[in-house]
């Protein structure tokens, strides 16, 4: 792995914990699609359903992390 690879990887790191869902408003981090073994519901909205923390009724959320967070397009004089 190179040094361009893992600079890439802090920085998604950091969109996902950063940046969060519009249905459930839970950073992406905790969503399917985040990590290779991630799960397929949001895993704060499963402790939440866990501990009877669940507003109002709310489902689990099975949304993605959207294409546009784990990969971004590249910034205006960020090319090798
Ligand atoms: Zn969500
Ligand atoms: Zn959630």
């Amino acid at each position: 792995m190179n040094d361009t690879t893992r600079r890439g990887e802090r920085a998604l790191r950091q969109r996902l914990r950063t940046t969060s869902c519009s249905d459930c408003e839970h950073p992406w981090e905790e969503h399917a699609g985040s990590a290779d073994d991630a799960p397929t519901t949001c895993s704060e909205c499963r402790y939440e359903a866990d501990h009877d923390q669940v507003v109002d009724g709310r489902p689990l959320c099975r949304d993605t992390v959207p294409a546009a967070v784990i990969a971004p397009p590249p910034l205006r004089g960020d090319q090798p």
